[in-house]
C-alpha cells in the first residue's frame, strides 16, 4: 500500500482523506495557505506544509507548488479531494510525469466523462439515458434552433466545461435561444476556458438524481446505488438523501446499472457519480458524471456501509475493488445536510469569522464530517460550507425526526449558519411526505 499521501484541499474534505488515511496506515501530508494557518484539522496529519498565500490561484490551485510540496515530502500519491484540482485532466497528467499517483480516473478517463459534450456520447453508447438535445457542441446557430424547434422549448444552453451550476441559460423560444447562444460560448470561453455549448430539453419539475460509482484498473465497477439532491438553492445542493424517496425500485436499479456499464466501458478507476433529473414519470436523464469524491459521498456511505474514500486509496493504488455487486445492500435512511457559514436572512451572505461557541450534535445515528471547533476562524476567501451532518435511522421517517433532533442540539456562534433552515425544513410536511423537487428551495423561500 501507499506509505505517504499528499492531501491537496483544505477543510472537511482534507480531515475526511486524513482519517482515512490514519485508519490505512498510511502517513498523511496536508498542504495549506496563509489562510489556513493554525487551524486545527492540520495537526492531525503527519505533516502540513504551507504552498501560499490565500487565493485559491496562489495555493490551492497553484500545480507547481503543490508538486513541489509533494516531492519535498516524498510522497507516493496525492488525492485531490472535491473542488479545486480535483477535476483538472492537466493535474492528473502532470502528476503521472512526476511519477506521483493521483487518486482519481486517469486523465484520459477524465476526458471521457469530465467533458458534458463527450460524456453524453459515451452514455449513449453504454445505454444510459440521455436528454433530448443536440448529439454534440454546437456548431452553429440554424441547427440549434432546427433542434430546439425538435426538442419543444423550454430549451437550456450550457458549456461542455460548465460546473459549479454557473453559465446555464434557460430559453423559452427561438429569439431568446438565438440571442443567448452568442452570449453564452463567449462566456464560456471566458469562465472554464473552454467555449463548446450545448442544448438539451429544460425540465420545469424535476427531481436530482445521482448514482454512486466505484471502478477498478482491472475493468470492474459497481454502483452504490442512489442519491437524492433535489434540495438545491441557486443550483447547489443544500440537503442529500438516500434513497430517493419514492422511486420505483426496478426502475433506479436498472438506472444504476447502467450508470456502472458506463464507467467500466470508459476504463474509469475511481469514485465517480453520475448524475440525472428525474422527470414527474420517473424518466431519467443524465446530466453530466463527476469524475471525483463528491461532497455528500457519506449519505452513501451511511447506508451501504462502503468507505468510499478508502476505495478511491485502494484502486488508486491497483488493488481491485474491495466488493462485489451483489454485496452492496442499502440499509436504513440517510440525510446531509449542509452547514453553511451564511446568513439566510440576508440572502445567504457569507458569514464568515470567529466560532466563539462549536458544540456540535451526537448520539445514535448521527455523523459530523467537520473541521470546525470552538476557537476556529471561517476565512473570508473560500466556499462558505464548514461541515455537513449526516444523519442515519432506519427509515426516512426516523432519519427526519433525528435530523431535527440533533440540529436542536448544534450551537454555532456567534457567525450565522444555515442550521435553523434545514431544522425548518425537517419540520416542513411536504418535505417529510416526499414531495420534493430542484424548485422546492426556491418556492419555500420566495
Ligand atoms: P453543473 O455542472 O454546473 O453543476 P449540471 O448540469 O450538473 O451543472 O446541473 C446543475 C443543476 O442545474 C441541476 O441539478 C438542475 O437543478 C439544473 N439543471 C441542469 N440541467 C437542467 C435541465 N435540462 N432541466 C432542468 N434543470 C436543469
Amino acid at each position: 500500500m501507499f506509505s505517504r499521501i499528499l492531501i491537496a484541499n483544505r477543510g472537511e474534505i482534507a480531515l475526511r482523506v486524513i482519517r482515512a488515511c490514519r485508519e490505512m496506515n498510511i502517513e498523511s501530508v496536508v498542504v495549506y495557505s496563509e489562510a489556513d494557518k493554525g487551524a486545527p484539522y492540520l495537526s492531525l496529519a503527519d505533516e502540513a506544509i504551507c504552498i501560499g498565500p490565500g487565493p485559491s490561484k496562489e495555493s490551492y490551485l497553484n500545480i507547481p507548488r503543490i508538486i513541489a510540496a509533494a516531492e519535498v515530502a516524498n510522497v507516493d500519491a496525492i488525492h485531490p479531494g472535491y473542488g479545486f484540482l480535483s477535476e483538472r485532466a492537466e493535474f492528473a497528467q502532470v502528476c503521472r510525469d512526476c511519477k506521483i499517483e493521483f487518486i482519481g480516473p486517469s486523465p484520459e478517463a477524465m476526458g471521457r466523462l469530465g467533458d458534458k459534450v463527450a460524456c453524453k456520447i459515451a452514455a449513449k453508447e453504454a445505454g444510459v439515458p440521455i436528454f433530448p438535445g443536440s448529439p454534440g457542441a454546437i456548431e452553429d446557430e440554424d441547427e440549434a434552433a432546427k433542434i430546439a424547434e425538435k426538442i419543444g422549448y423550454p430549451v437550456i444552453i450550457k458549456a461542455a466545461a460548465g460546473g459549479g451550476g454557473r453559465g446555464m441559460r434557460v430559453c423559452h423560444n427561438e429569439a431568446a435561444l438565438r440571442s443567448n447562444l452568442r452570449n453564452a460560448s463567449t462566456e464560456a470561453k471566458a469562465a472554464f476556458g473552454n467555449g463548446a455549448v450545448f442544448i438539451e430539453k429544460f425540465l420545469e419539475h424535476a427531481r436530482h438524481i445521482e448514482v454512486q460509482v466505484l471502478g477498478d484498473k482491472h475493468g470492474n465497477a459497481v454502483h452504490l446505488f442512489e442519491r437524492d439532491c433535489s434540495m438545491q438553492r441557486r443550483h447547489q445542493k443544500v440537503i442529500e438523501e438516500a434513497p430517493a424517496p419514492g422511486v420505483d425500485r426496478r426502475k433506479i436499479t436498472a438506472l444504476c446499472e447502467s450508470a456502472a456499464k458506463l464507467i467500466r466501458e470508459a476504463h474509469y478507476a475511481g469514485a465517480a457519480t453520475v448524475e440525472f433529473l428525474m422527470d414527474k414519470d420517473q424518466n431519467f436523464y443524465m446530466l453530466e458524471v463527476n469524475t471525483r469524491v463528491q461532497v455528500e459521498h457519506p449519505v452513501t456511505e451511511q447506508v451501504t456501509g462502503v468507505d468510499i474514500v478508502k476505495e478511491q486509496i485502494r484502486v488508486a493504488f491497483g488493488e481491485k475493488l474491495s466488493i462485489r455487486q451483489e454485496d452492496v445492500v442499502v440499509r436504513g435512511h440517510a440525510i446531509e445536510c449542509r452547514i453553511n457559514a451564511e446568513d439566510p436572512d440576508k440572502n445567504f451572505m457569507p458569514s464568515p469569522g470567529l466560532v466563539a461557541r462549536f458544540e456540535p450534535p451526537g448520539g445514535p445515528g448521527v455523523r459530523m464530517d467537520t473541521h470546525v471547533v470552538t476557537g476556529y476562524t471561517v476565512p473570508t476567501n473560500y466556499d462558505s460550507m464548514i461541515g455537513k451532518l449526516i444523519v442515519h435511522a432506519p427509515t426516512r421517517r426516523e432519519a427526519i425526526i433525528r435530523t431535527e433532533r440533533a440540529l436542536r442540539e448544534f450551537r454555532i456562534e456567534p457567525i450565522k449558519t444555515t442550521i435553523a433552515l434545514h431544522r425548518r425544513l425537517m419540520q416542513n410536511s411536504a418535505f417529510q411526505e416526499g414531495g420534493i423537487d430542484i424548485h422546492f428551495l426556491e418556492r419555500l423561500l420566495k
